[in-house]
């Protein structure tokens, strides 16, 4: 089986054509949350989830955009950015982000948006942080998102505080070495210096999953964010990955 593993999208729609075309021929999408939120197309990049993906689960921007965090904790850039999204976004868009699960679990494979303990707002970034989550599902592999940075971490190595790694782009890895916590990256807004969208093929029946790393048209979104008025800043850090 051949499952496209995306998250944090973020409404860029450019990033998303580029890697569902790159992904070629697959038999499920599953989404791990953050499908609106900084990008300029929310609502077609809710129409195509919601189409495509077989497991989405909700993340902290798109409760943001259902109004249902308080955008204090944002900083400026997202802040205002939501702003927009909330106006933007159709009643159809809406009621879907609503009706996602904050978690899921599908055979021996936990998603959440960012933690297995908090599943909506968790960083996974220390590996203490990622032991201690190893506590908090019960199936071999759990994908998280969230921090828009490709990682794995092992569930061996975390407990000895040795840091998540990411794998050779390209070249498939079997997660059978114990237990796991996967982030396959960011599609729409990638945050690790490399602006490239990141995403994964997994497949759950034999648990090997290969990260990929796909160059697309950072321009155009840029020039769809400008038109619709988004922040500056938001706009410059897509083409820097940070
Ligand atoms: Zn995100």
């Amino acid at each position: 089986m051949r499952v496209l593993l995306i998250t944090d999208i973020h409404a860029n729609r450019v990033a998303l054509e580029a890697v569902v075309q790159d992904a070629g021929a697959v038999d499920a999408v599953w989404c791990l949350g953050d499908v609106v939120g900084y990008g300029p197309r929310p609502n077609e990049c809710c129409v195509w989830v919601e189409a495509h993906a077989a497991i989405t689960v909700v993340g902290n921007h798109d409760w943001a955009a259902l109004g249902k965090l308080d955008l204090d904790d944002f900083n400026e850039g997202a802040r205002q950015s939501t702003l927009w999204t909330v106006e933007q976004l159709t009643p159809y868009a809406y009621q879907w982000l609503d009706a996602l699960p904050n978690r899921y679990i599908e055979g021996e494979t936990t998603l959440v948006h960012g933690s297995p303990r908090h599943p909506v707002w968790e960083y996974l970034l220390r590996p203490a942080q990622a032991a201690a989550n190893f506590e908090y599902f019960d199936t071999s592999v759990c994908f998280v998102g969230h921090t828009h940075a490709p990682a794995i971490f092992q569930e061996a190595l975390a407990r000895r505080g040795e840091p998540s790694y990411v794998p050779p782009y390209g070249e498939p890895i079997a997660l059978t070495n114990g237990r796991y916590l996967v982030n396959p990256g960011s599609v729409g807004q990638p945050r690790d210096g490399d602006p490239r969208a990141a995403y994964a093929i997994y497949d759950p029946d034999t648990c090997v999953i290969e990260f990929r790393r796909l160059a697309y048209d950072v321009e155009l979104t840029q020039r769809q964010m400008r038109e619709a008025g988004l922040p500056e800043s938001l706009v410059v850090r897509l083409a820097r990955g940070l």
